[in-house]
């Protein structure tokens, strides 16, 4: 048959390229052939489109026929890159034995697997951030979940169980966000938020992955252990399995090459502060709200680290601050001693700036791909130990407690590949020429022999010229007819006879001689055993630093601190912080606090305000004042303060006495759902839940204008039952501050014992208004919308009309629908301040509601979301 023929046709090298493609389905193949590699078939299609490079076809017009695309091979790095970048995996196939002893075919086999979470190419990672590879599974109402740095050689895993793992894992998931997520093709993680998991690179790998067995196994044979009992991992299973699966499939990508992964630390949730992510975003921790970048984020105002190093602690350091008292002082103590020390800081940070990316470079160095260039790298960073260890004694004598001999160990691999090296190596490796003089004999000899060559060559060519008279004769070289002489075609008259013609050109013949060849033997057969030697000695070079792994990374890590450290004193110090005084009460006591970010980005003066929260009579602030007045900026002044300080950091403030807070939360304007096409209110309602149901009375609770998103009367009782659930120390009793324009809610004040009123100060000043900044006590007299409103430029008119509804409004209550009943048909009276037995109910004039009867019934922390916009559904319809 037709199918018969086609397939007696596959040449041994299709077949070859079939039988390894069947092992790697999901990946895009590079099938190296000669100076390219190739794809073939849908791969080609595919990779032609995402790389934008021409589609070819191979074995045209035969049966065989196959779309086939290229590039060449030293600029694969690239071309992976970009892949790797659109979400794409690549399978690297080689050329793994030397074509010259191939008989029949060369072998190819698949030398790694590139994948976005196990990628180390600096082209496709984000200088400054941890590229993670994650793992999760989920058993018995339990997750697991491990996040592996495989750059950086970071592992941690965790359990989460309970109601809230799910919450949790996505604040996790936020918090680390994974270039890769891998889980079992058994596994539908069906109650993960499906968008974050859409947007996110999720790899189903086989259930034998995260086999109980065999993940312990694994562990155990990967660090030699006799049991899993020093990582604190015997009885946590879960973490157990997912550690062992994200090792394995690092193993599986990188085909068994060293992987470098030397400890695994057991995250343990209630060591940090949560920063949910919700907060995270709205605190604008690591990037700004308004273009998603980091620069006008709190990481990206603050950070004033010197190396890429010290900025990937921060990050961490911001995301994840301490809760423990004596750990959050041991950090404040190393940026006081910074501090204090002003020069040997500004020395120390002269020379970070020098220092390259370590840990990724230690990362190739530990798996063997590391170019020439990027070791010496390495060394150079090394030979500015002595630099920094000199100004590091003049602030913290005990060098953060590294032994001499680690010095010793690391100041030996600096000279080793000092001298190994050439100061300027090349750029790649096939044509040697990176190894130094001196290191090796009989390199040295067969240099100089390569070049006596060289010389003779170019001598033959002034000689041959002179003796033929031809004066445009020249020596040169290709790689088809290696050493040639060339005469243009007017001279051929003259050439000697023992010259042999080799090739024709246009304007020119190209001939060889014995004496050519004779030297060009010489000099390709010396080449070829320089890249050899140089090879070998490279090799040699790899296993001897190799083996002094363990000491760089300490250092590595150790200078991530330093210019943290550092950088955090040097923020303090130009940006006037103080430092926070921790204890264990739970009082919250700032002086003149800042905003951070605000306070740096801005052009104008910052005006400093107080905050005071404690559990007696200031545990609920709810504060008032004009739109624009500076409120959300206050409230998150506050939640940034207890965050820098429980990261050991100082704060910007003239005085802070801290007590721990376990967790922020925040419920802010959620205009940044609306593109995600969720309802405003929805999300409103579904935070707040979140916020009801885990917030503890060490935490801090941030809640900007809730219930904005209904209509007056929805938000108003919405927003008063929150505030009154969150004040309620059987319930909650977290300290909160709850900005508001609901000017009703300042009556909670009189009502509940810990709620204080504060508003913002504006001044009147002509019919238009002055903000003055200033946090004072007491309720704001006024919501000046009005002002704000002409502030912005809304026509003469519409302004006029305005002030007219406002004190009609101001002389009567609004009716049900929330329209504001017109002057001439007002009867009514002004609102009766709610008295304490019947409080809400005042609010809303005096006859019973049915509605306020189910919402006082309602549960409201057992309340779905969904439920709880139905009900709200349900009551605007009666
Ligand atoms: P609100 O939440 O009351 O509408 P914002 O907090 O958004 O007001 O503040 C409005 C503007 O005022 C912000 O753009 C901010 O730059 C500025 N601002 C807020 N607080 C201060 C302050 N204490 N000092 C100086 N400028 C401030």
């Amino acid at each position: 048959s037709k199918k018969k023929k086609e397939t007696a046709k596959v040449t041994p090298m299709m077949a070859q390229y079939h039988a390894i493609k069947k092992e790697y389905p999901r990946e895009i193949l590079f099938f190296r052939m000669g100076d390219f590699y190739e794809m073939m078939f849908d791969d080609a299609i595919k990779a032609a489109e995402l790389l934008g490079i021409t589609l070819t076809k191979r074995g045209r017009g035969t049966a065989a026929e196959a779309p086939m695309c290229g590039v060449p091979h030293h600029a694969v790095e690239g071309y992976i890159a970009k892949l790797i970048k659109l979400g794409q995996r690549v399978a690297i196939c080689d050329q793994v034995q030397d074509p010259k002893e191939a008989k029949g075919i060369v072998q190819r086999e698949v030398t790694r697997v590139v994948t976005p979470g196990t990628v180390l190419d600096e082209n496709c990672m984000e200088g400054k951030d941890f590229q993670y590879l994650a793992a999760m599974i989920e058993e018995d109402d339990q997750l697991g979940v491990a996040f592996m740095e495989f750059s950086t050689g970071r592992f941690e895993v965790t359990e989460l169980e309970g109601e809230q793992r799910y919450h949790q894992i996505m604040d996790l998931l936020m918090a680390k966000n994974p270039a890769e997520l891998i889980v079992r093709e058994s596994d539908a993680w069906s109650l993960i938020d499906p968008g974050y998991l859409n947007e996110r690179c999720v790899t189903p790998i086989d259930d034998w992955y995260f086999g109980k067995d065999y993940a312990r196994q694994q562990l155990l044979d990967h660090f030699e252990a006799l049991s899993l009992d020093g990582f604190g991992l015997e009885a946590l299973h879960l973490a157990t399995r997912t550690a062992g699966a994200a090792l394995s499939y690092i193993y599986q990508t990188q085909k068994g090459k060293a992987v470098h992964l030397q400890s695994l630390k057991v995250l343990n949730q209630s060591d940090y502060m949560v920063l949910d992510s919700t907060t995270q975003r709205n605190l604008e921790l690591t990037r700004s709200i308004y273009d998603g970048n980091r620069g006008e984020s709190l990481l990206g105002q603050i950070d004033y680290c010197k190396t890429v190093m010290g900025s990937r602690l921060l990050k961490e350091w911001i995301l994840q601050p301490l809760t423990d008292i004596a750990q959050i002082v041991e950090r404040q103590t190393f940026v006081t001693s910074f501090v204090d020390a002003t020069i040997p800081r500004a020395e120390l940070r002269k020379i970070l700036c020098e220092v390259p990316d370590l840990d990724r470079q230690v990362s190739r160095l530990a798996m063997g791909n590391i170019t020439p260039r990027d070791i010496l790298g390495i060394a150079a960073a090394l030979g500015r130990i002595p630099a920094i260890v000199e100004q590091l004694d003049e602030v913290v004598p005990d060098r953060y407690g590294l032994s001499d001999a680690l010095f010793a160990n690391l100041w030996e691999m600096h000279t080793q590949i000092s001298k190994f090296i050439v100061p300027e190596p090349p750029s790649h490796m096939r044509d040697g020429g990176y190894i130094g003089e001196g290191v090796d004999q009989e390199l040295d000899e067969l240099r100089t022999l390569r070049k006596d060559s060289r010389a003779i060559l170019a001598q033959i060519e002034t000689r041959e010229r002179e003796a033929t008279g031809i004066p445009k004769l020249k020596v040169q070289y290709n790689k088809v007819f290696g050493y040639y002489i060339e005469v243009s075609k007017i001279h051929t008259a003259k050439v000697p006879e023992h010259y042999i013609r080799k090739q024709t050109l246009v304007n020119s013949e190209r001939y060889i001689t014995g004496e050519l060849k004779e030297y060009e033997s010489k000099i390709l057969n010396a080449e070829e055993k320089i890249i050899e030697i140089e090879q070998r000695l490279y090799q040699e070079l790899l296993v001897d630093c190799q083996g002094r792994l363990q000491d760089l990374r300490i250092w590595s890590k150790t200078v991530a601190q330093v210019d943290l450290h550092a950088a955090l004193a040097d923020l303090a110090v130009q940006r006037n912080y103080c430092k926070p005084e921790m204890h264990a009460g739970d009082e919250i006591e700032i002086i003149e606090g800042r905003h951070p970010v605000v306070e740096s980005l801005s052009d104008e003066p910052f005006i400093p305000n107080d905050t005071f929260l404690n559990q007696a009579s200031e545990r609920v602030l709810i504060i008032t004042g004009p739109n624009m007045g500076g409120k959300s900026t206050y409230l998150r002044q506050v939640a940034l303060i207890c965050l820098m300080a429980q990261m050991g950091s100082y704060v910007p403030a003239t005085k802070a006495e801290m007590g721990i807070v376990d967790r922020i939360f925040t419920r802010v304007g959620a205009s940044d759902h609306l593109a995600r096409g969720q309802s405003t209110f929805m999300v409103e309602m579904t935070e707040t839940a979140n916020i009801l149901n885990h917030a503890s009375a060490r935490s801090l609770i941030i809640m900007d204008e809730i219930g904005r998103g209904t209509s007056t009367f929805d938000g108003l009782s919405i927003a008063w039952s929150v505030a009154e659930y969150i004040h309620d120390k059987q319930k909650i009793g977290a300290k909160t501050l709850f900005a508001t324009h609901y000017h009703e809610m300042t009556e909670l004040e009189k009502l509940c014992e810990g709620v204080t009123n504060l508003h913002i100060t504006v001044k009147e000043w002509k019919n238009k208004i002055v903000f003055l900044r200033r946090i004072e006590k007491g309720a704001a007299d006024q919501s000046y919308g009005i002002h704000v409103a002409q502030l912005a430029g809304l026509p003469g008119e519409v302004i006029h009309r305005g002030r007219e509804i406002l004190s009609n409004l101001e002389k009567n209550e609004l009716d049900t629908t929330g329209q504001p009943r017109l002057a001439h048909s007002s009867q009514s009276s002004a609102p009766s301040p709610p008295s304490t037995g019947e409080l809400q109910l005042s609010l809303f004039g005096p006859e019973p509601s049915p509605i306020l009867d189910e919402l006082r019934g309602l549960e409201v922390d057992q309340l779905t979301p969904l439920k709880a916009l139905e009900l709200i559904y349900r009551w605007k319809d009666m």
